[in-house]
């Protein structure tokens, strides 16, 4: 009885996982959003403009968080030989250049502060367009 009630519980936490991978969210400015903190307290909004990222950082109303003390750091592209693009501060925006290829891992690892422990969130940039949104595939907010 207890071995099926685990086996169950695993089966729907995997289910649930799946799930949240699957579909990306998509913020209040049409970008992808990423988790910044462990209780949704803190969320980035990614964008892409003229060969450029821009992370904005959004409360857990979606609203605009100024960037003060907030240090990003990222590192993605070609898993074998990773890159780490310089972050720098733009219009209240973290930004950083695309890198190389179609479609790449990228890693974004927020501190509150330069020392403090980074909160990490992750996702694949994907520049193939869904068919039905015709957004890129890593802002398709559709259930595939
Ligand atoms: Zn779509």
């Amino acid at each position: 009885m207890n071995r099926i009630l685990v086996l169950l519980t695993t089966t729907l936490l995997l289910g649930l996982r799946l799930l949240a991978h699957s579909d990306a969210e998509i913020g209040p400015n049409g970008g992808r959003i990423v988790e910044f903190s462990q209780n949704e307290s803190l969320h980035g909004e990614v964008t892409l403009k003229d060969g450029f990222f821009h992370v904005a950082l959004l409360d857990h109303q979606m609203k605009p968080v100024a960037i003060g003390t907030q240090v990003l750091n990222v590192a993605g592209g070609d898993r074998k030989a990773p890159q780490k693009p310089t972050v720098t501060v733009k219009d209240g925006h973290f930004v950083f250049p695309v890198l190389k290829g179609d479609e790449y891992p990228l890693v974004l690892q927020l501190r509150p502060t330069a020392n403090a422990k980074p909160i990490t969130a992750r996702f694949t940039y994907d520049s193939a367009v869904c068919g039905k949104c015709k957004q890129q595939e890593w802002l398709c907010g559709c259930k595939h």
